[in-house]
């Protein structure tokens, strides 16, 4: 099975996750460039039981950083981890966005990803049509 794995960037929070990912995405939305202080977040998603971390963390609102260099790592619930994957070891990553939520806040100078399904704003429906109960 695959294990990715990475850390934060003073190595004090480690993460890996297990087996493939739900879903991979990008988010453009308001939160997520305030949270990072970029222009988007890129995060995989894993059953939460295949999702593991060491380290102390603080968190806002259910998303957590390192407590010491303020790296930003994961959001986790019973359910699904999304992980930040600007945290893994493996720069590129072999993970590519499914999805892109929050299309109208993309800066105009990027474009859309390849095949990645495109959402105004958060995700509206699963595949199976039913809508979805988190947010990402
Ligand atoms: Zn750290
Ligand atoms: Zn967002």
């Amino acid at each position: 099975m695959t294990i990715l794995s990475g850390k934060c960037l003073c190595g004090q929070v480690q993460v890996s996750v297990r087996g493939e990912p739900l879903r991979v995405g990008i988010c453009h939305c308001m939160d997520c460039r305030k949270e990072s202080g970029s222009a988007f977040t890129f995060y995989g998603i894993w059953p939460a039981d295949q999702f593991e971390y060491t380290g102390e963390i603080s968190q806002f609102q259910g998303r957590c950083f390192c407590s010491h260099c303020g790296s930003r790592a994961f959001s986790a619930d019973e359910q699904e981890a999304e992980v930040k994957l600007g945290l893994l070891s493996q720069a590129p990553t072999p993970l590519k966005p499914s999805y892109e939520l929050w299309v109208k806040r993309r800066e105009p100078w990027l474009r859309p990803v390849e095949g990645a399904e495109q959402f105004e704003e958060d995700r509206v429906r699963r595949d199976d049509g039913d809508p979805v109960g988190t947010r990402f």
